[in-house]
């Protein structure tokens, strides 16, 4: 292992790699594997430039995306929840008033937007979509946006009907009370002040005053927080990178590329990306297997 040390250029001929250009030294070797990762977190030093050199040696490169990445929401009130981690939630991905995506889990509230495992495991889904809508926009010729729409269920194990019963029994247990004051059996406190404000109910209205119309809106809400992602936050965020090397120009029996002779392929760099999980170190660790065994015969 040659620590700290720049590979700045590939030097080929025809089908065959000659040597690998350091900055201050050359290696030269019978065989080479590119395991430079993706384009996220670049930080970590996987800044994208086995794509470039795969690509000047013939090589297809599938359209990269930051993926397993937070998202970016469009309403303000989302910043009062910062910090905010809400357990067993339901989110539910809408275009254009099509169910396209759910997902059940954790999420989190962030000062952009939100995080946490069920977000990152639908961002590429999401990515998707705002693609479809960036897409749509040019082929119509009208510029289509704020077509995502996430729906946040925090009451997921409750139907309609039996939160709204589980509602009038906390609005009875606090009758005296203000309507602010009596969602505390029910919601984290960090939520409240917003949920009071989206209810559109009067905060200090005593709790026995509130109409069964508002009640009905109030279950509404809780089954139905609806927001509005206009994009996802950049590689710099992503923890992997969807797209990469094509599949179809690697040999999945050795990792070697179909392309050039002494070269071969593993992790991050190919078209390979999985859910949260420890799917992709896992795909990391068998394709470096593979392609190791294979580069010493
Ligand atoms: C914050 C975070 C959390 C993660 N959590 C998980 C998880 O829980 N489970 C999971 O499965 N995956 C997780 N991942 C993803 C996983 O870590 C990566 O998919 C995996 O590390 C990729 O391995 P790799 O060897 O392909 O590339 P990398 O680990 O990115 O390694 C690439 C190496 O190539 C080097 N390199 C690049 N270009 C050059 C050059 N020009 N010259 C010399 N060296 C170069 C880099 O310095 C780097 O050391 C996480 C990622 C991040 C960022």
């Amino acid at each position: 292992i040659i620590y700290n040390s720049e590979i700045v250029g590939i030097d080929y001929q025809g089908r065959e790699i000659r040597k690998l250009i350091l900055k201050n030294r050359e290696i030269v070797a019978k065989n080479y594997i590119f395991c430079t990762g993706g384009k996220s977190y670049p930080l970590t030093g996987s800044t994208g430039n086995g794509f470039k050199w795969a690509n000047n040696l013939g090589h297809h490169v599938k359209e990269l995306y930051p993926a397993l990445v937070p998202i970016k929401i469009k309403e303000s009130w989302v910043k009062e929840l910062q910090g905010l981690s809400l357990e067993n939630v339901e989110i539910n991905v809408f275009q254009k008033d099509k169910k396209r995506y759910s997902a059940f889990g954790e999420c989190l509230f962030t000062h952009f937007g939100l995080s946490g495992p069920i977000i990152l495991g639908i961002s590429k889904k999401i990515g998707e979509l705002l693609r479809n809508e960036e897409i749509k926009s040019v082929e119509d010729g009208i510029k289509q946006f704020n077509t995502v729409k996430i729906s946040l269920d925090l009451k997921p194990a409750l139907d309609s009907e039996k939160l709204d019963k589980r509602i009038q029994r906390d609005f009875r247990k606090y009758q005296n009370k203000s309507f602010k004051n009596c969602l505390n059996d029910l919601l984290p406190r960090k939520l409240i002040p917003v949920i009071v404000k989206l209810s559109n109910i009067a905060p200090e209205k005593r709790v026995n005053n509130v109409t069964k119309e508002e009640r009905c809106n109030l279950v509404k809400l809780l089954k139905n927080l609806e927001m509005t992602t206009n994009g996802l936050l950049g590689f710099d965020s992503a923890i992997i990178t969807s797209g990469g090397i094509s599949l179809k120009e690697i040999d999945d029996k050795t990792m070697r590329s179909k392309i050039i002779d002494n070269l071969f392929f593993a992790g991050e760099i190919i078209d390979i990306d999985g859910p949260t999980g420890g799917f992709n170190l896992q795909v990391c660790w068998s394709t470096g297997c593979l392609a190791g065994e294979n580069a010493v015969k």
